[in-house]
């Protein structure tokens, strides 16, 4: 790695078809590694529950589990990615989903001579997803992310980060709706997989097991990244 690129903010790719822990990770790595989670995931989300434009065009398309259109989803990161707190690092967390999307960003991050520095697959069975969405569910006050089966809080009804009592559960994590998502990955989005390792750039990391395990090679594969 040269001087100059040492110097510039790490930019990590998260791939992997719902349900594969993305959002869990990319907090646990945020937290850790001191970058800044983007997933534009929440970010239409929070355009939908506040009503803007941009929320409205693409409430119906999130219910039916398909993908919002490319430009609302750039137009979005691009203006997430503008903001001063990024140049600390991001992680994506559920972008880009298409071809398309990756080249906007490759492109946007040239204009500040950035280049994504790993895109990391994780890799999970289709038949596993079903029964890990349809458990998911977070707190409404900090947005820690837990599961029926595999992650209760350790006091039953409070949140162990923040101790907030209320949670919440996603419109979309259903069986229906995971379908559709799980359809729309494999046409849409598993196709990255190839564009980045072209660029090599590309880790692959098995994401089957337990969360800690997952988080351990993920810690090790960011670390390298950013060293
Ligand atoms: P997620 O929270 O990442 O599972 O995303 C929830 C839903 O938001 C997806 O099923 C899509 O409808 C939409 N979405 C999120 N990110 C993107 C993206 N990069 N491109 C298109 N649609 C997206």
């Amino acid at each position: 790695m040269d001087a100059e690129t040492l110097t510039r903010p790490a930019v990590l790719i998260l791939l992997g078809p719902p349900g594969a822990g993305k959002g869990t990770q990319a907090r646990m790595l945020e937290d850790k590694f001191g970058l800044v989670q983007l997933s534009t995931g929440d970010l239409l989300r929070a355009a939908v529950a506040a009503g803007t434009e941009a929320g409205l065009a693409a409430k119906a398309v999130m219910e039916a589990g398909e993908l919002v259109s490319d430009e609302i989803v750039i137009a979005i990161l691009r203006d997430r990615m503008a903001e001063p707190d990024c140049t600390k690092g991001v992680i994506l967390d559920g972008f880009p989903r298409t071809t398309v999307q990756a080249k906007a960003l490759d492109d946007l991050l040239a204009t500040s001579g950035q280049k994504v520095s790993t895109a990391i697959s994780l890799e999970v069975e289709d038949a596993e997803m079903v029964t890990r969405i349809s458990g998911r569910y977070t707190c409404a006050m900090c947005g820690e992310g837990y599961h029926d089966t595999f992650k209760i809080p350790a006091v039953e009804g409070k949140c162990d980060n923040c101790g907030g009592t209320e949670f919440k559960r996603r419109a979309d994590d259903n069986a229906e709706t995971v379908a559709a998502r799980l359809v729309a990955y494999h046409a849409q989005t598993a196709p990255l997989i190839t564009y980045y390792d072209a660029q090599s750039v590309l880790k692959r990391t098995d994401a089957m097991g337990q969360i800690d395990d997952i988080a351990r090679d993920l810690e090790e594969i960011v670390g390298a990244a950013m060293s």
